[in-house]
């Protein structure tokens, strides 16, 4: 698709992510509990959303930080925005407790693309739909929108994957593969687990229906597609998850020994990541080629992550830290190769990085390990406090995740959310 792109995001630094806290702050109490739900597209300035997606997703600002900001500006009254920014950490901590629900999707999508193969039709249709060419009202505007900006409305999100799954048939699993080649905040939890739960397989038996006139009415009349869509969708099924396994705990770093640091998509406030480490060089990881499975990340996306390394890096120069060589590689194997080298050259004996999130940095991580200890690398993560805690709540469904908001926002509050995690604390 060769539509001119339409940049959202011009810049992915922490400064541009408080510049635009900063401009949402007055609107992110009641305005946003009443307007959050319209898209009125791409072509005004959106100030009934936040836009901070991007930012959050890597972590050029944190959850806790939004929340204490959202908080001490709106008090009770921030509560609809703070349990938005909920659904993100619960998403997070519930697939942390069951990550094989990640790793069936990167099967099923193999799966799925394999059928595509011996089903002409349905490869076709697949590909009009990515295209935005299937005469859906409003659907093939989203498609063409997530091309050229990298960035869907909360609400045309639910449209969109409705539409996809229940009227136009399409296997889930390769609509959320092209969310995480084209969203600028791509993230393995928020996708996968929204694309279920929009499929009836998360809340089992609940699909969300896209329904024309709700259309209507949120894009402000823009789209009308009466008569085009399946409103009364039949839930997908399948076996359902496992119950929620342990809350993420970090592997150790032994502080005597000199430390190769990584930076990732996962975490881009180095400056606070690794205080108490020998810090003897440092590598800026792009693991956006293990984002999706179908192909290649689009450049909107790829652009924001490299540039939100590079961000991440000048801050860990300019807190007296090392400078870090970008780094990246099609396999882990290759990966691996490259990190030892670089530990070598710098005289590190451990590897210290950000916990993995649940999907392709974990599944990244867990084939590294083997290899880095062959090596004689010993291997530590730096887990934040926020993550533990969100993950503790994540056992069960957002309903019961919401009680337990009130001591997260104290947390959040408190300036000790972001803080490193020490090995047993997440146990609790
Ligand atoms: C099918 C589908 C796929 C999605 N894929 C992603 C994804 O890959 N990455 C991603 O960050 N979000 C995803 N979302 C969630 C949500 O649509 C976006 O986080 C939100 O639209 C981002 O815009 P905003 O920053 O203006 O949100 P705001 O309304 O301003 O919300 C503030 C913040 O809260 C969080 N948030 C809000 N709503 C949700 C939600 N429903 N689920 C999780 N977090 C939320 C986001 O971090 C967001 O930046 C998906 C939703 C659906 C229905």
């Amino acid at each position: 698709m060769d539509l001119p792109l339409l940049p959202l995001f011009p810049e992915a630094s922490r400064a541009a992510g408080l510049q635009r806290l900063d401009g949402f702050l007055p609107r992110a109490g009641a305005a946003y509990a009443r307007d959050r739900n319209h898209d009125r597209g791409a072509a005004v300035v959106r100030g009934n959303v936040s836009m901070l997606s991007p930012f959050l997703r890597h972590r050029l600002i944190s959850e806790a930080e939004v929340i204490a900001a959202a908080v001490g500006r709106h008090g009770a009254a921030a509560g609809k925005f703070v349990e938005e920014v909920g659904w993100r950490s619960y998403w997070k901590g519930w697939l942390a407790r069951r990550p094989g629900v990640w790793a069936a999707w990167r099967q099923g999508v193999a799966q799925d693309l394999a059928g595509l193969v011996r089903n002409p039709a349905l490869a076709a249709a697949v590909e009009a739909a990515e295209a935005g060419r299937t005469g859906i009202d409003g659907f093939d505007h989203w498609a063409q929108e997530l091309a050229r900006t990298g960035y869907l409305h909360n609400h045309a999100r639910m449209w969109f994957a409705s539409i996809w799954i229940f009227t136009l048939n399409l296997p889930w699993r390769l609509g959320a593969d092209l969310f995480m080649r084209r969203l600028i905040d791509a993230d393995p939890a928020s996708n996968t687990l929204s694309w279920r739960q929009v499929a009836g397989l998360h809340s089992r038996g609940k699909a969300y229906a896209a329904r024309a006139a709700n259309i209507h009415g949120f894009t402000d009349g823009r789209f009308n597609p009466a008569g085009q869509l399946n409103e009364t969708p039949e839930p997908l099924d399948e076996a359902p998850p496992p119950p929620a396994g342990p809350v993420p705990r970090p592997y150790p770093a032994d502080p005597r020994l000199p430390a190769l640091l990584v930076l990732t998509e996962d975490d881009g406030r180095p400056e606070t990541l690794f205080d108490g480490l020998e810090m003897r060089g440092a590598v800026a990881l792009d693991l956006t080629p293990f984002r999706a499975v179908a192909g290649p990340v689009a450049e909107p996306a790829a652009a924001f992550a490299r540039d939100a390394l590079a961000d991440a890096a000048a801050r860990l120069v300019a807190a007296g830290g090392p400078a870090a060589l970008p780094v990246g590689a099609p396999t882990a194997e290759a990966l691996a190769a490259t990190l030892i080298d670089d530990a070598r050259a710098a005289g590190a004996r451990q590897i210290v990085l950000p916990h993995p999130a649940a999907g392709h940095a974990a599944m990244v991580v867990d084939r590294l390990i083997p290899r880095l200890q062959a090596a004689g690398l010993h291997l530590a993560t730096r887990l934040r406090r926020w993550d533990a805690a969100t993950a503790a709540g994540a056992s069960h469904g957002y309903f019961r995740f919401r009680k337990g908001l009130p001591p997260l926002v104290e947390l959040a509050l408190s300036g000790g959310a972001d803080e490193i995690c020490m090995t047993d604390e997440s146990r609790r």
